[in-house]
């Protein structure tokens, strides 16, 4: 906590250090930074304040006098609740006359370690005395070695210098948790200007900050939760990464050279690929051949059990593969232009890789583990989904505590060389798959019969092709639209900043429903597919069909859907019938340390990215784990263009060899992290 007292004289113009005190004891804070403490001065009945406030808070404390005022002291000082092992108090030099000023710095021990803290209250009448305080602040706070965390009322806003030399050297927890609201801290009675903040240095890492609204002084405090992290180690900077990645692309060929064409399958080759590695690297491993040919492998890495385990999920099936219309034979893995072609690059051996490749620098690199890391390749994925159906009905037991999953799914956008969109897939749309039936009197094609049934089919097809679902904003949605709009042109860039509002206007909700890349997102879609009448031209039958892909939002009820469909076809001799097996959609949180990991990750590999939470228009996997309580994203560090997204499902599916030497490490880096 951040809290400028104003000497216990609250806006009531009261002194009253309870008050102060309760609000301490209210956020339970672990460490205060204090400005405008008293310590035997007139004004304030010659109290020693931060002793009265340890006593009152039951924590201990540090005091530094910068200004004698009224026969006592005046300055900065310190609450801890861990013990305080050494303190020290610098003095600031001014380039003018003004009030002294200087900064407080105590070394206080959590768990074993020293953590540095230190506060500073700058300046309030000119931005170049609080320039000048600060960059001695900085040569102070220098040489400090560990974990720090630095508390100040600067004076200045974010735009200010002072602010802005700090942020060279600091992140700000405001920023970097992306708390709610303005930060505003002064005046308390109705604040307006962002000036008491939270840095935080390496190894600290801020996960939420707020302000507390409370009158007893003229401002707030700031209060921010901070997480200590391990210190990169010597160790983990000396993996040998080009021998790694040089390896991840000779694995890469290897396994794209494997057929696991499905159907038919034969996924028990991919499985046995993998368990010969597993193997060599000592890697615990099984596979379950659940019927002749067709296999799922779980490998694991045992942590000592602090944390609940993360799963690594691949489906090691491929769709099939027209070789005539590829440039290559889809089995070669031929590397050409840097891309390494093959059936199942993007979807998903490429992941597959980045999974397996983890397991094996964890094992042989990584530190010790707080959870298990497991290795799931499931066969499948691409029909019925029978590996993972299969793996959940029998050997759940292996798995089912898992607090994440990580597989395919993540949308990811490369555009002119850099990444621009990271896209963690938290929820996908539901295939509800329909078939329409009309029956009618058959007859010779040259008598015409009005209400044929393949007259009343096309009637009711018109019907839906005409019908507009009504559109729907999501909040992952809403999000959606507000993280890429910085990357828009105007007006766009201010209409998806406000897409709630936006959308209200008929012509643009025409106009954004019109591009297939934004409309499922904001409805559920109708694809008219498969169409059958007679076999015959002369011959009118007596039945046609017509199947149509439907895909839900989350949330939406498919029994609904179909009231309203059948009413808009608008003929009871039409028969309706679901004929998939329709998976209730769901969702994941956001708010997890898994996504503000990946995000942070992805910030600091490629500065330019926005992180978004694109929902799919198509189905992954993660639906069936999600309903085991586990937290399953769709994140991978594959950055694609989309004319390399043409080859997912389509022709000469390639991966980049860019794209294997480093996801190689961006998701090692990743998982190994949030298995610390
Ligand atoms: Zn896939």
């Amino acid at each position: 906590m951040t809290y400028n007292i104003h000497v216990g004289v609250g806006m009531d113009k009261k002194l009253d250090l309870q008050r102060i005190a309760d609000v301490i004891n209210r956020e339970r804070p672990d460490l205060v930074g204090l400005q405008e403490v008293d310590r035997g001065v007139k004004r304030t009945e010659g109290k020693d304040e931060i002793a009265e406030l340890a006593a009152m808070t039951r924590m201990e404390y540090a005091f530094a006098p910068n200004l004698d005022f009224q026969g006592g002291k005046y300055g900065v000082a310190i609450l801890s609740r861990f013990p305080i092992k050494n303190t020290i108090h610098r003095m600031f030099e001014n380039n003018r006359e003004a009030e002294r000023r200087g900064m407080l710095l105590v070394e206080v021990e959590v768990d074993r370690k020293l953590l540095t803290f230190v506060t500073t209250h700058l300046d309030y009448q000119f931005e170049d005395g609080r320039l000048f305080e600060t960059e001695q602040l900085m040569r102070h706070v220098g040489e400090v070695k560990g974990p720090l965390i630095v508390v100040a009322d600067l004076n200045d806003v974010p735009t200010g210098s002072a602010y802005q030399l700090m942020r060279t050297k600091f992140d700000d927890a405001w920023v970097v948790s992306r708390a709610k609201g303005d930060g505003f801290s002064y005046p308390a009675d109705k604040p307006a200007k962002r000036i008491d903040h939270v840095f935080s240095g390496p190894g600290v890492r801020a996960k939420k900050a707020w302000v507390v609204e409370t009158l007893a002084s003229d401002h707030v405090p700031v209060v921010a939760e901070l997480e200590l992290q391990q210190i990169e180690t010597q160790h983990a900077e000396q993996i040998d990464w080009p021998r790694y990645q040089d390896m991840a692309v000779d694995l890469m060929q290897q396994y794209l050279r494997i057929d696991t064409s499905n159907p038919p399958g034969n996924e028990i080759q991919a499985a046995r690929f993998f368990k010969k590695i597993f193997d060599q690297y000592g890697i615990e491993n099984e596979i379950f051949e659940y019927k002749p040919g067709r296999a799922n492998i779980i490998a694991r890495l045992k942590g000592n059990g602090s944390k609940r385990s993360i799963i690594l999920l691949s489906h090691t099936d491929v769709v099939t593969a027209e070789p005539a219309a590829w440039e290559v034979d889809p089995f070669s893995a031929v590397i050409k232009n840097d891309y390494i072609y093959g059936r199942g690059a993007l979807d998903m051996k490429g992941e597959g890789l980045l999974h397996l490749m983890t397991m094996i620098l964890l094992k042989r690199e990584g530190p010790p583990l707080s959870r298990d890391v497991i290795f799931l390749g499931t066969a499948d994925e691409e029909v019925d989904d029978e590996g993972s159906l299969w793996m959940i009905a029998n050997k759940a037991d292996l798995f089912k505590n898992a607090e994440y999953l990580l597989t395919e799914g993540g949308d990811n956008l490369l555009d002119g060389g850099d990444v621009k969109v990271v896209g963690v897939d938290v929820a996908e749309k539901a295939p509800f798959w329909l078939r329409l039936t009309a029956t009618g009197t058959p007859g010779h094609g040259s008598r015409p019969v009005a209400d044929s049934a393949s007259n009343r089919l096309i009637r009711a097809m018109s019907r839906i092709l005409d019908w507009e679902t009504p559109i729907k904003l999501l909040p992952a949605v809403e999000k959606y639209f507000k993280d890429v709009a910085p990357l828009q042109p105007e007006p766009l860039r201010l209409q998806f900043a406000n897409i709630r509002e936006s959308l209200k206007d008929p012509a643009f909700a025409k106009s954004l429903t019109s591009q297939r890349e934004y409309n499922f997102l904001l409805r559920n879609t109708i694809s008219i597919t498969m169409l059958s009448g007679s076999k015959q031209t002369n011959v009118i039958p007596v039945a046609a069909t017509c199947n149509i892909d439907v895909r839900l939002l989350p949330g939406e009820s498919p029994d609904e859907f179909l009231k309203a469909l059948t009413a808009v076809v608008a003929d009871p001799t039409i028969k309706i019938e679901n004929i998939n097996r329709f998976k209730p959609p769901n969702s994941s949180s956001v708010d997890t340390d898994l996504f503000s990991l990946i995000a942070r990750r992805t910030k600091a590999n490629h500065p330019k990215a926005v992180i978004t939470t694109k929902m799919l228009s198509g189905y992954t996997e993660s639906q069936l784990y999600r309903q085991l309580g586990i937290t399953a994203y769709g994140w991978a560090p594959i950055y694609t263009t989309p004319d390399d997204d043409e080859g997912v499902h389509g022709n000469n599916e390639r991966i980049s060899v860019k794209n294997v030497r480093q996801g190689t490490r961006e998701f090692y880096e990743v998982v190994r992290e949030i298995s610390r």
